[in-house]
This record gives C-alpha cells, structure tokens and sequence, in this order.
C-alpha cells in the first residue's frame, strides 16, 4: 500500500506528544496526509524591501529605515509611538504593549527593519505591533515566499512547518492517491501541486502564488471545488430518499387568496409559483432557494405556497430573522388568509406561559394551519401535526448549518418541503457553490410602478443641511428612515447613537413627529412604533440596522444612512430598499465620516451607480470575497483551504461534471475524494 505511512497517526511523527496531537485532531488533522492537505492560508513576502512612500494598507511591508521620533504617549491606555523614515516617506508604528527594554531601544538615529501590514489610523498608514529589529545589518531577504498556516490557539506555526517539513519528505516515496490523474494528465502532478504551495520555490513566480493564480492552485482548487461538489450531490441524494407530504389539492384556495388582491401578480411570480407548486405535488422533498432582489414580492410567493399546502391538510411553518419581521409577516398572512377561514398563529420566544403552551397544543393537535416566528420556534421543541412546508426568510441570515437542522427536524417519516427565501442576490458563481444542493427560483422582475430611487453620497460635513432638507420633505408629506449604524461590540452603544440623533433631529425639527426604533425595545414595543409608521403618524422613524430585514412601508421614500461608510454593499441595498417601494419618487442619502478608505469609496460609488441587487452582488463578491458576503463562517465557503472565489470561479463548471462522473462512475473514489477535503470543515478557517 503505497499511501500507508501517510495514514499513519500523527504521534508517529517528531514534536508530536499527546496534548499537540488532540489539538491537531480537533482541526480535524489526524495523519500525514491531512498535514499534506492542510495548505499555506496565505504568504509573507519578505523576498524584497518596500519602500515607505510605496506602502498600501494591507500589503506585506518589510521595510528598514531610521527611527526619526520614540516616545511613550499618556493617555487611556499608554502607547509606545516610533516614527520611521527611509528617505521615501515616514510611516508610524504603535505599540499597545511594551517593555521598558524595548523604550530604551527605540534611540532616534538608529536602523530598524520591521514586517507587518499597514493599516489606516485617523486617515495614515501605520503598522500596529510590527515584527521588527533594531541594528544596522542588511535585512534578512528570504528567497522564497513563507507560507502562513491555518491554525488554532497554542499551535504555531514553527510547527506547522516542522510538521510539513516531514509531511513533504515522505511525499516522494509515498505519493497521496491521485485520484483525478487519469482525467488530468496533462497538468502538474498532485505530489508537485502539493510541494509547490507548502514550499513555493524560488524560481516560482510569486505574484501568481499570492494570487492563488499558480498552475499548482488550479490543480488542487480543482479537486477541492470537486470534493465539494460531490458532497452537495450526496446531501441531495439524501434528501431525493426521503418522503414528504405532498400537494393534491386542485389549487382553489390560492386561487382565492389571488383574486383578493388589489393587484396581478408578476409574470415573474406567476413563473415561479408554478415552479414551486411542481416541487410540492411530487413526494420527495422540496429543497428550493428563491432569490429575488428587495421588494420583488417574495412574501406573496411564500403565501402562495402556504395555501397550496394548508389546502391539502398540512401545516405550514414559516420562520423570520427577527421578531419585527416576523410581526409584519404574521400581519400579511394574517390579512390574506384569516378572510378564507385558515388559522394562522404567532409564536416567538417572548410568548411564554400559559400562552404559549396553549399555542404548542394547537400546533401539535393540528388545530392551526400556518404558523409564523423567529427562528426561536424551531429551536424550542414545538411538535407539528403535520408540517408540510417550511418558509425560511432572508436564509444568509441563517446559513446552511440551520437549513440542515431545520430539515431534520420534520417528524421522522416525513421530512417538510422547504423554500428558503433571499433578498440578497447571490452571485451565480456562489449559489453555485453554496447551494448547488438547492434547486433555484428568481423573482426577476419588480411590481409595476415602482420609482427609481436616486442615490446621493454626502459628507458628513454638510449633515446639517441634510437635516433641513428632510425637515422640508417631511412637511410635504414625506416619510424618512434614518438609519444609525449598529455598532458592533455593543447594542447598547449603537443604542445610545440612535439615541443621540433622535435627540439632535427632535430639537433640530421640534415641528415634526419623530420616533425611534432600536433592538433594546421590548417586541411590542417595537411592534406598535412601526404599526403607528406605518399609519403615516411619524414623519421620521430613526432606527438601527432592526430595519434592515423586510420593513414593507410603501409610503416611505426617503432613506438617511448615517456613517454609511461602516456598512457593507449588501446591508446598504438591503436598507436602501426599504423606500422606492411606493408609486412617490425616492431618495437615498448615504452619509459618510471622512476619510474613506479605498474599499469604503469602491462601495458607495457601486451603490451611487447602480440599484440592480445582482449587480452589487457581484461587485461585493469582488471587493470582499465569498465568506463575507454569504455573511459566513457556516456556510463552508470561508473554508476552502486551496480553492478561491471569485478566482477560481473558471473551475466550478468542470468540478460539477467531474463530480457527477464520479458519483455514477467509481462511487468508491467519489468517497473518498469527498472525504480527502471535507474532514472537519467546521474547524477550518480559524486562524
Ligand atoms: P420582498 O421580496 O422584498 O420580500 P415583499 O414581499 O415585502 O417583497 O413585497 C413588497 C411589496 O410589494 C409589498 O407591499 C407587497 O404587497 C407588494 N407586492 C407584491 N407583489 C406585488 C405585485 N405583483 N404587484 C404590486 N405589488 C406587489
Ligand atoms: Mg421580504
């Protein structure tokens, strides 16, 4: 057996004891052959010096030049502050610990080469907590790139090298199995893939081995795309062996709920009801994604569904990100179905006692038909007597960790068809990956009428005039949203600034109804804040980022975004589409703190630019890369060890056909390829 030595347990191996090996396993690195497949996350460059004047935030800077200016600042918390100049320009670097020793060190006059990544402090580069030596010898130029690892707390990476190291000289002689050699036998070699990314030697070239662009990169991202696939493909044939309740009913009861509208439905709508009615009639389950872009209509879709199964005597379970959500939700379905005599309930994790033991009896005798909450209501035990169908709102909210459970949580004979709705729209390139166990449905086209919204971008400088300009709208008979950024460590702090500009707009404009509306309210709180919005009893509604998801008020049309630089591409669409919702012309004014850094300006001009939800999506994918924008951890995306999106996107196509090859073809080696690559993902992806 050629490959033996490589499942050999680690332990078998130099500088490996117990305590090192069970932190190795919890990363789900057990053999010699998991320290092959556990590849460089990324590369230092310290093959050349950068210049100072040259540096850009987030590079490798290896950089000497002479200290100019040492001190120790007083303040909240003291801070050691060297000035380094060398002849290009001068760049700072801070200390938040320090030695004394290390003050004394720092003598104006003195050479000190440094490593670190620059990064923007109060609109200047500066490198924070540098790697750096003091003395004048010529620096210490690698000759090839050193490769960064993956790892976990206690595990560094001297000894990951060692590991690879002895990893590597066992290679030659025991190569891994090659298990797509024979239908890529004109690329590079696994075993030569493999000593490549570990070891880029000195003749490579570096640019393409930072850029994940190296032929070795295209050989096993391939393969780790493959893998992936093939676990998607499992998963679905998994699914495809399970029963469900199915739809049999003649589809009178939508047709009601339709004809009751103020309103025909899209094309668009029309299009993928149907796609989704098919789905429900057959007796596997349903596993569907439907994407359509803010305000496209997928509440109704979602209705539509619910009534083809109530009227075939299955319960409907349709599940919301937030409390808020799910209020507007149960007010729609409530408003639809209750005229044609359905039960539709509302059940959140803030109805307790008697209250709510009352709602789980009726949902497990069958007494309701529709039941809509946040996520809180699957995680509890609620019993279903008979859950047809499953409604996930907004699913990046959730990932696909909770679409799993959620599947596993039907009543074991059955298993619930379900429809998970997105209003952020996912790259091709992503879905494909993401959700290639999903079947897909887009709601391509909006209601008519609907007004463009026009974007501004302003400076904050001018945020006083801002204020008169909506004061004058409101007047007018306007709505406005006035969105203050979540601020992350703390929702009391985002709290406070919500606060704090409530306060500022009430005495700015003490002739205008102004509420406010953060996630420290109590839900009936929030609840009746909206309802009274939603009237056109409030000129303004200030609020958190609690708006974000799903807030349906048609006669709002303006949007304030505070700080606008904080937020991603994705959240911005998301809030901008809460207005232009209405048949009245709408303004989003997006304003920012200077100065902006390049990401945050490449952000604002795509949403300045363009209102098209796939569009930023893709420009998303390319500023910030797949992890972030799928909002994941979950998801397994950040987890690719070789493979990276949107780059190696060219790949996908032929790791979709070779995985389906595979599974019909040498089930065996589907197996373990599959396995090879997706060993503990979840361990994946710390650093
Ligand atoms: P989203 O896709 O963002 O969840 P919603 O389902 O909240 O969108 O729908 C946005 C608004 O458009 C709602 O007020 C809804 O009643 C309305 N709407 C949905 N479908 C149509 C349609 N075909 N014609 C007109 N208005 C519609
Ligand atoms: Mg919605």
């Amino acid at each position: 057996m050629s490959d033996h030595i490589l499942q050999l347990p680690l332990t078998h191996f130099k500088g490996v004891g117990k305590k090192l090996n069970e932190k190795l396993a919890q990363m789900g690195v057990s053999t010699l052959e998991d320290v092959l497949f556990h590849f460089p996350l990324r590369y230092q460059d310290r093959t050349k010096l950068s210049q100072v004047g040259e540096l850009r935030e987030g590079m490798d800077a290896y950089i000497q030049g002479t200290i100019r200016a040492a001190g120790v600042t007083r303040g909240r918390r003291s801070t050691l502050i060297v000035k380094l100049e060398d002849g290009t320009g001068l760049v700072t670097l801070r200390f938040f610990h320090f030695r004394r020793a290390q003050v004394l060190q720092m003598r104006v006059g003195s050479t000190l080469t440094a490593f670190g990544q620059p990064k923007f402090v109060g609109g200047q580069l500066e490198l924070i907590h540098p790697e750096y030596h003091v003395g004048d010898q010529t620096p210490d130029l690698a000759s090839t790139l050193t490769p960064v690892y993956p790892t976990t707390e206690g595990v560094g990476q001297a000894t990951w090298r060692n590991l690879t190291t002895q990893a590597l000289r066992e290679l030659a002689s025991n190569p891994p199995a090659d298990y797509l050699g024979d239908v890529l036998s004109e690329q590079l070699g696994l075993s030569d893939a493999i000593t490549l990314l570990h070891r880029p030697p000195a003749s490579a070239n570096i640019q393409q081995i930072l850029d994940s662009d190296h032929p070795a990169h295209h050989r096993l991202a391939l393969e780790e795309l493959t893998a992936h696939q093939l676990s998607m493909l499992t998963n679905r044939q998994r699914n495809e062996a399970k029963s469900t309740h199915s739809v049999t009913g003649s589809g009178d009861l939508a047709a009601r709920l339709k004809a009751a509208l103020p309103f025909q439905l899209t094309a668009a709508q029309q299009r993928v009801c149907k796609e989704i009615r098919d789905d429900l009639q057959r007796n596997t389950p349903m596993l569907r994604l439907l994407q359509g872009d803010v305000g496209s209509g997928k509440t109704l879709v979602a209705a539509i569904s619910a009534a083809h199964m109530v009227e075939s005597g299955h319960q409907v379970a349709l599940m919301a990100p937030t409390e808020l959500l799910s209020e507007q939700h149960y007010a729609a379905f409530d408003r639809w179905f209750t005229p044609l005599g359905i039960t539709v309930l509302r059940l959140t994790g803030q109805i307790k006692g008697k209250a709510r033991a009352a709602s789980v009896e009726a949902i497990a005798n069958g007494a309701v038909d529709i039941v809509i909450g946040t996520h809180a209501l699957f995680q509890e035990s609620v019993s279903f007597s008979s859950l047809g169908l499953v409604l996930v709102d907004e699913q990046h909210r959730f990932g696909v960790n909770q679409r799993l459970s959620l599947t596993q949580r039907g009543i074991e004979t059955t298993t619930p068809h379900q429809l998970t709705m997105t209003a952020t729209p996912i790259p091709r390139t992503l879905s494909m990956v993401a959700y290639a166990d999903l079947d897909c449905s887009v709601i391509d086209e909006l209601p008519p009428g609907r007004q463009a919204i026009t974007t501004s971008v302003i400076d904050s400088e001018r945020r006083q005039s801002v204020i008169q300009r909506v004061g004058t709208a409101c007047r007018e008979g306007k709505q406005a949203y006035w969105v203050c950024p979540l601020i992350e460590e703390s929702e009391l702090l985002s709290a406070n600034a919500a606060e704090e500009t409530y306060s500022t707009l009430q005495a700015e404009l003490p002739d205008l109804r102004i509420a406010l509306l953060h996630g420290k309210l109590a839900s009936d709180e929030k609840a009746s804040i909206m309802a009274e919005f939603a009237a056109g009893n409030t000129h303004i509604l200030v609020a958190t980022t609690v708006i974000e998801v799903g807030v349906d008020v048609p006669n709002a049309s303006l949007m304030i975004i505070e700080n606008a630089e904080r937020f991603g591409l994705a959240q911005l669409h998301q809030l901008r589409g809460r207005v232009g919702r209405g048949s009245i012309e709408s303004h989003c004014l997006l304003i920012f703190q200077p100065p902006l850094s390049q990401t945050a300006r490449e952000r604002l001009t795509v949403m300045r630019e363009s209102q098209d939800g796939f569009v930023i999506a893709e420009k998303d994918l390319a500023i910030r890369g797949p992890g972030e924008v799928l909002g994941t951890r979950q998801t397994g995306l950040s987890s690719f060890r070789v493979a990276r999106l949107p780059e190696h996107e060219g790949l996908l196509q032929q790791a979709q056909a070779l995985a389906k090859e595979l599974i019909r073809s040498e089930p065996t080696v589907a197996n373990a390829l599959e396995n090879r690559w997706t060993r503990d993902r979840q361990a994946f992806g710390q650093v």
